[in-house]
């Protein structure tokens, strides 16, 4: 049987991986310190022996006397007000956390995945966003403690893949969602759904024109073991490439939820880049991987999640 840590376990993507490598037939151990993470999202794997749970604060060093084939390092506070709220956090995981777990990866001969992000492209200058673009990213911007910190670690994997020859795959994750978001983590889909289901007001940020594309968390994460699979070990755009503004995402939330919610707009954060879109090709072509699930339908699901967790 196969080992996997994944780090973030318990987050929003780190508890769906946690689903996919039990169900594979992995031993999975799952790290996290909590801070974004939810025991609820995990809760049902307790008490199945191929699962444990580590609660390690990973920017600290870890010392693990099993052996370990995989590494997913997944930690980090990803949502924009979370990491305007944690932002020395979210530096040292990014930093600290990454070379920590690249040590671990190293010792153990595991291969190893770095979740990055579509912010390492920063507000693009460059659409649709290709893997060769170098983005445009403000480094003392508030945004700049998440961009900085992804792009620092994957320059420190690539670093432990041409110096320690360590198996690295990069995975750059374009905005995704689905079942166990936080409802209150602070991003457009969780909000506008929240909103929506409430009767209050649906808050776009901005005039609504600015663009963002969205994944299916069940698409991502079937694009992720696709990739740590792969031979690739240079970064990977995952995303789905289906555009749209975000006032025409509120239209669509309004819609499915017959919600007599107002839409109003509140001034727009600093550095929030303007458009967004994964260029997935390279996806395509080597991991003959594409999304398959509609925003309608997505979405649809994401909503009946929320209508039975919300209070
Ligand atoms: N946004 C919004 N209303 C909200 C939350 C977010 O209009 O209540 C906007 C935000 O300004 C950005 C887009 O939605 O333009 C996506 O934001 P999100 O926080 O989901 O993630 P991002 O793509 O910026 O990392």
């Amino acid at each position: 049987m196969k080992t996997v840590l994944i780090t973030g376990g318990a987050g929003f993507i780190g508890s769906h991986l946690c689903d996919l490598f039990l169900k594979k037939g992995y031993r999975v151990l799952c790290l996290d310190n909590f801070i974004t993470g939810s025991k609820a999202s995990i809760e049902e794997h307790l008490s199945d022996k191929n699962f444990a749970l580590v609660e390690h604060n990973i920017t600290k060093p870890i010392h693990l006397s099993e052996d370990v084939d995989i590494i997913l390092h997944f930690a980090s506070p990803a949502s924009p007000v979370d990491y305007l709220n944690y932002p020395i956090q979210t530096l040292k995981v990014g930093s600290l956390g990454t070379h920590n777990s690249l040590g671990l990866a190293k010792a153990k001969g595991a291969r190893f995945l770095l979740a990055s992000t579509s912010e390492v492209y920063g507000d693009p200058l460059v659409h649709p966003q290709t893997e060769e673009y170098w983005g445009n990213v403000n480094p003392v911007g508030p945004r700049g403690v998440y961009d900085e910190a992804k792009r620092f670690a994957e320059a420190i994997t690539m670093a432990y893949h041409r110096v320690h020859k360590v198996d690295t795959k990069i995975v750059r994750i374009f905005n995704t969602y689905g079942p166990r978001m936080r409802l209150a983590d602070g991003r457009a889909i969780p909000n506008f759904i929240t909103q929506a289901l409430k009767d209050n007001p649906i808050t776009i940020y901005g005039d609504g024109s600015q663009t963002r594309s969205f994944c299916y968390v069940t698409d991502l994460i079937d694009g992720l073991f696709r990739l740590v699979n792969s031979g690739l070990n240079d970064p990977v755009n995952i995303g789905n490439p289906h555009e749209l503004t975000l006032k025409e995402l509120a239209e669509h939330i309004k819609r499915l939820t017959g919600s007599r919610s107002r839409i109003v707009f509140k001034p727009l954060p600093k550095d929030d880049p303007r458009q967004r879109q994964p260029d997935i090709t390279l996806a395509r072509e080597n991991l003959k991987w594409l999304p398959k699930v509609p925003l309608e339908e997505g979405l649809s699901s994401t909503i009946e999640w929320f209508r039975k967790h919300i209070k």
